[in-house]
C-alpha cells in the first residue's frame, strides 16, 4: 500500500479563452439553456462538471502516467480492485477520497463586479436539431445563453490520495482544455493557469507560462 497524502490545491485558477456554458439542461424550442448561477447572479462552475471532465481525462492518461489501466465511466467501472482514476474519482462502491469545490468568479469581490457578472451573459441562437436523426428542423431556433471569453475562476481540491496517483490528478488538471456545454461548437475552451496548494507536507505551485502554451514549475 503506498503512502497516502493529504491534498490541498487551493486556489486553482481555471481561464476560458473561449465564451462558455455550464448549467443544466438542453436547449429545446421555447425554453432558453441557461448558465448556472449562484443565488446572488454569479456564474458558477458546478463541481461535478470539473470532476467529470478531469476523470475523463484521466482515464486517457492513465496508462502513460501510472503505467496501469483504468476503467471507462459510466459503463465499465471497476467492480472489485480500484483502479488508479476510480481511487481518486471514487465510483459507485467505492467513495473518493477528494472534494472538489465549486468555483466561483475571480474577479467578483465587491458588489458592484458581482452585479455586473449578474448580467454578463449573451444569447445564442442556432437551428435546432432533431436528436433523433441529427438533422436540422426547418424553422426551429433554439436559443443557448453563454459567457464570454476571459472569465477566471477560482476554486479548490482538497482530501488525500495515494502517493502514487497524485500525478494522475496533477496531469488530468493541467491537461484541461474543454469544459462545459456545446465544446463541438468552439464553446468552453479553458484551462488551468495557476494552482497553489501542498501535497503531504510539500508546497505544489504551478504558473502557466506568458505564452499560455506551457506551464513550468516553480
Ligand atoms: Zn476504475
Amino acid at each position: 500500500m503506498s503512502t497516502m497524502h493529504e491534498i490541498h490545491f487551493d486556489p486553482i485558477v481555471l481561464r476560458f479563452r473561449s465564451a462558455f456554458r455550464l448549467g443544466a439542461g438542453r436547449a429545446r424550442p421555447g425554453l432558453k439553456a441557461l448558465v448556472q448561477r449562484l443565488a446572488d447572479g454569479r456564474p458558477v462552475v458546478p463541481a461535478a462538471a470539473l470532476k467529470g471532465a478531469l476523470r475523463e481525462l484521466a482515464e486517457r492518461l492513465c496508462p502513460a502516467v501510472t503505467g496501469a489501466p483504468a476503467c471507462r465511466s459510466p459503463f465499465d467501472l471497476c467492480a472489485q480492485q480500484p483502479c488508479p482514476v476510480c481511487r481518486l474519482f471514487g465510483n459507485p462502491r467505492w467513495p473518493g477520497p477528494l472534494y472538489f469545490a465549486d468555483f466561483l468568479p475571480r474577479q467578483a469581490t465587491t458588489p458592484a463586479t458581482i452585479a455586473a457578472l449578474r448580467h454578463l451573459s449573451a444569447t445564442r441562437a442556432h437551428v435546432g436539431l432533431d436528436r433523433r436523426l441529427g438533422t436540422a428542423v426547418p424553422g426551429l431556433l433554439v436559443q443557448t445563453e453563454t459567457l464570454p471569453a476571459g472569465l477566471e475562476f477560482v476554486g479548490a481540491i482538497d482530501g488525500q490520495a495515494r502517493a502514487d496517483d497524485v500525478p494522475l490528478l496533477q496531469a488530468a488538471l493541467l491537461s484541461l482544455n474543454r469544459l462545459g456545454a456545446e465544446t463541438t461548437r468552439g464553446l468552453g475552451v479553458c484551462r488551468v493557469i495557476a494552482v497553489e496548494g501542498r501535497i503531504g507536507t510539500e508546497p505544489w505551485r504551478w504558473q502557466a507560462s506568458e505564452q499560455g502554451q506551457e506551464g513550468g514549475v516553480a
